[in-house]
């Protein structure tokens, strides 16, 4: 579903992706993981073209977003992406929050964008909040507001950027119930992440990077166990 091919990223002077190649195949799951620094968001940004990549090229179904003809407003509507700071509308109830984009952007009339908003925050446990605004939220609710928000645009594919990393300990697992479920209905994702327990239960694939490349690209019981780079070896020594 997604093919990444040697894709290169500099910022000035700054290599900062060193020519990753990878595939993500439709319904599957990936964590990202590697040290602070190591490119993980960077790569996340290119797949849905907050970043432009500087080289390479990233097909999604078929089609090269990093055509400079592509249209990425299109793109961008089927790859929904969830940041470690939840970036909701301060000013608007946690319904609104979901119903905004579909109306406007996918021109939903407002009774069906509320239905599925109403449909989507019972899936994330939060259908008692639909009148509340944000700042009543806790951060793991706030965190399952902005997955629903992400779900209500009818996504193809869902990105996360440490999602559970501004969290206070005892949401973490909340929001990670709400990413497995998920995963569990066949979303197709792409998730940087530190909850290592998590990632080795519930991706298919870890993707290790450091210092802009792609060292490891396993399955999560060869890489949890075996381990085949010594900086893979070191991290995961300081992790767990
Ligand atoms: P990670 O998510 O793995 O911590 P990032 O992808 O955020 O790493 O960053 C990789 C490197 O790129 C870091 O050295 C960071 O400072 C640099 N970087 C990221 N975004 C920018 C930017 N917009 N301008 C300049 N440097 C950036
Ligand atoms: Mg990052």
């Amino acid at each position: 579903m997604i093919k990444i091919d040697q894709i290169t990223k500099s910022f000035g002077q700054l290599e900062v992706l060193k020519g990753i190649s990878t595939e993500i195949g439709k319904g599957e799951v990936v964590a990202i993981i590697g040290p602070s620094g190591s490119g993980k968001s960077t790569l996340l940004r290119c797949i849905n073209l907050l970043e432009v990549p500087t080289s390479g090229q990233i097909i999604i179904n078929g089609q090269a977003i990093t055509d400079p003809k592509a249209n990425v407003m299109q793109i961008r509507q089927q790859i929904g992406m969830v940041f470690q700071h939840f970036h909701l509308f301060p000013h608007m109830t946690v319904l609104n929050n979901l119903t905004y984009a579909p109306i406007k952007v996918k021109g939903m009339s407002k009774d069906k964008a509320e239905q599925k908003a109403k449909e989507l925050l019972a899936r994330v446990g939060l259908s008692d909040k639909a009148d509340a605004y944000p700042s009543r939220l806790s951060g793991g609710q706030k965190q399952r507001v902005a997955i629903a928000r992400s779900l209500v645009m009818e996504p193809q594919i869902m990105l996360f950027d440490e999602p559970t990393s501004a969290l206070d300990p005892e949401m973490v697992k909340e929001v990670l119930d709400v990413m497995k479920g998920l995963a569990d209905s066949g979303m197709t994702m792409a998730i940087v992440t530190h909850e290592m327990r998590f990632a080795e239960e519930v991706a298919d694939r870890i993707l290790f990077l450091d210092g802009g490349r792609l060292v490891e690209d396993a399955a999560p019981a060869d890489f949890f166990q075996r381990p085949q780079s010594e900086r893979a070896k070191q991290f995961l020594e300081k992790v767990r």
